[in-house]
C-alpha cells in the first residue's frame, strides 16, 4: 500500500490552479486566516457582504484535514445524540445536533451555488452496534432520536443482512439526511466560487507572524480592520487559544473500484456511510467511482505525541473489516494516509472574539466538516453584526473558559497528554451539564459587539 492521500489524485484535471502565494503588502477589511472548512465558509459568507475580503492558506486550501477526511457529511461527527442529550438536556441537545444539520445545509448550498462537483454522495447514516455494549448503544441512540422527533430505523442483528453484507453486527440505527463528499475537491471548488466572487486567495502563505492588525507571511503581509483565525496545529505564537486544541489521529485507506458482485455484497441495497461503536471506531463508505473508503485507527496511535506512519495500524483496521466482511476478502487497498483531527477537551469546538483584541474572531477544535461549516459562518456572521436568532444561545458552548473535568491549572502539573484523554472520556460518558444552552450575558460577543 501506498502512503498517499487518495484525494489529492482527484484534483486531476480539476479547471482551478492553485493561486500563487502573496508577495506584497496589502491591506482589507477583513482577513480570514486558513482554507479549510471553517475558513471557506467564513470567506464564503463574507463575500457577499461587499467587504473587501483576503484569505491566506499555508497548504492549498482543503491542504490539511479537509482535504484528508473521509468526507462523511453528518451531524454525528464524534458526538453521538444520546451523549448530547445526557451532558445538555433534551433543548440543549436539539440545539447542538443542530449545528452540524445546518453546516450541512450550508455545505450543499454553497456547493449548489458554486456549481462545482466534489463528488456529492448522497448516503444514509448507519451506525454499527458490536456486541452487547453496542446494542445498548444503538438503543440509547434510537432513545434519542424518538425524543427528539428525529426520524430513523433500528435494524435487529438478524435484518442487518437486508442493507449491510455482515452478519457480525448486534444490530444498527439508520437515518437520513446525510452525504459523503471529497473534501479536497470541496475546498478547491469553493475556493474557484470565491475567487469569482472577487475573494483574494493566496495558498503557499503561512502566517508566520500576527500582531495587532497585521499577519505577516514569509514574503508578504495583510493588514485588515477585522481577521478571522480558522488554522488548525496553531502555535502558542500565533494563537493565544492554542492550548485549547489537541490532535488525535485517525488513518484512512481506499480500494480499486469495486466490482458490481462486491458492491452489491457490502451493500445490497445501496451505498450508506457507516461506522460502528467501537471506541476507537472503523468507519467506511463507498466514493462515486466505487471505491472502498476505509479508515479507523488505535488506542495508541490516536493520542500519540508524534505521527505514527507506519501501515501497521491501518492493516489492523483492514484486518477487522475483512473479519466482519469475509465475502470482500478479495478486495485490493492500494493507499492509505493519516491525519490529526483538532479538537477541544469536550469535544465543542471553541469560537470567540478575543476580549482584549476584539477585532480577533477565532474558529478552533471544530471536530466534523458539517461543525467547521457553521462555525466558519458562526464567525463570519459576528463580524459582519448579521447575527440570527438563537446565536445567543451558542456562546456559552463556544466559550473557551468553559468547565472541563481537568482544570487549566491541574492540566499544566500532569500535562496536556495525559489530561486531553481524560477530559475527553469525560465529556464523552460522563459529563452531566444541563446549565448550558441559555444566553450567557458573559459571552465575549454581547460585550464587545461591533
Ligand atoms: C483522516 C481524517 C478523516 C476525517 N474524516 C471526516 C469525515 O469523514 N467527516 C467529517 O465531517 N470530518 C472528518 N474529519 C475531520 C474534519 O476533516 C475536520 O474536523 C475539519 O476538516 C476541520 O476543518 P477546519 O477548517 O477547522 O480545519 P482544517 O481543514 O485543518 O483547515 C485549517 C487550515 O488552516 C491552514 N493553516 C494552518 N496554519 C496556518 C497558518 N499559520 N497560516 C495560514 N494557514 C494556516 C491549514 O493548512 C488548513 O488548510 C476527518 C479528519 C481527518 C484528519
Amino acid at each position: 500500500m501506498l502512503l498517499q492521500n487518495w484525494w489529492y489524485t482527484t484534483l486531476i484535471g480539476t479547471k482551478r490552479s492553485i493561486q500563487p502565494p502573496l508577495k506584497d503588502d496589502r491591506r482589507c477589511d477583513v482577513l480570514v486566516i486558513g482554507g479549510g472548512a471553517a475558513g471557506l465558509a467564513a470567506a464564503s459568507r463574507l463575500a457577499g457582504s461587499g467587504k473587501k475580503v483576503v484569505l491566506v492558506e499555508k497548504n492549498i486550501c482543503g491542504g490539511s484535514s479537509t482535504g484528508k477526511s473521509a468526507g462523511f457529511l453528518t451531524p454525528d461527527s464524534e458526538l453521538e445524540l444520546s451523549q448530547l442529550v445526557r451532558r445538555f438536556g433534551v433543548q440543549g441537545a436539539k440545539d447542538l445536533w443542530d449545528v452540524p444539520v445546518r453546516g450541512i445545509s450550508l455545505m450543499l448550498d454553497m456547493m449548489k451555488s458554486g456549481g462545482f462537483d466534489c463528488d456529492l454522495q448522497k448516503q444514509d447514516s448507519l451506525f454499527l452496534g458490536k456486541g452487547p455494549k453496542g446494542f445498548k448503544a444503538v438503543e440509547e441512540e434510537a432513545e434519542s432520536r424518538r425524543t427528539l422527533g428525529y426520524g430513523s430505523r433500528v435494524y435487529e442483528g438478524s435484518e442487518l443482512g437486508s442493507v449491510l453484507g455482515s452478519v457480525g453486527y448486534s444490530s444498527a440505527i439508520r437515518y437520513e439526511g446525510t452525504y459523503g463528499v471529497d473534501g479536497l475537491r470541496y475546498a478547491q471548488g469553493l475556493k474557484g466560487a470565491l475567487l469569482d466572487k472577487g475573494v483574494e486567495v493566496y495558498e503557499s502563505s503561512e502566517v508566520l507572524k500576527f500582531s495587532g492588525h497585521t499577519a505577516t507571511t514569509h514574503m508578504g503581509s495583510v493588514t485588515a480592520d477585522q481577521v478571522v483565525f480558522c488554522a488548525d496545529k496553531l502555535s502558542p505564537a500565533l494563537s493565544p487559544y492554542s492550548w485549547n486544541v489537541y490532535h488525535e489521529q485517525t488513518f484512512l485507506s481506499i480500494t480499486e473500484p469495486l466490482s458490481e458482485r462486491e458492491q452489491r455484497s457490502l451493500f445490497p441495497q445501496q451505498p450508506l456511510q457507516c461506522w460502528d461503536s467501537d471506541l476507537v471506531y472503523s468507519y467506511f463508505r463507498l466514493t462515486g467511482a466505487k471505491r472502498l473508503l476505509l479508515g479507523g485507527g488505535s488506542l495508541l496511535t490516536t493520542y500519540a505525541k508524534n505521527d505514527a506512519t507506519t501501515a501497521r495500524v491501518i492493516d489492523h483496521v483492514i484486518g477487522g473489516f475483512r473479519h466482519m466482511f469475509p465475502n470482500l476478502g478479495g478486495v485490493k487497498f492500494t493507499q492509505y494516509w493519516m491525519g490529526r483531527i483538532d479538537m477541544t477537551r469536550d469535544l465543542l469546538p471553541t469560537v470567540l472574539r478575543e476580549p482584549r483584541a476584539p477585532w480577533v474572531h477565532h474558529v478552533l477544535g471544530c471536530v466534523g466538516l458539517p461543525w467547521a461549516t457553521f462555525c466558519g459562518d458562526f464567525a463570519a456572521r459576528q463580524v459582519l453584526a448579521e447575527k440570527e436568532t438563537g446565536d445567543e444561545k451558542y456562546y456559552a458552548y463556544f466559550d473557551a473558559e468553559r468547565k472541563f473535568l481537568v482544570p487549566i491549572w491541574l492540566e499544566r502539573a500532569i500535562g496536556k497528554r495525559l489530561a486531553f484523554p481524560i477530559n475527553n472520556a469525560w465529556a464523552k460518558y460522563y459529563q452531566r451539564d444541563v446549565r448550558h444552552g441559555h444566553p450567557s450575558s458573559a459571552s465575549p460577543w454581547a460585550a464587545a459587539s461591533p
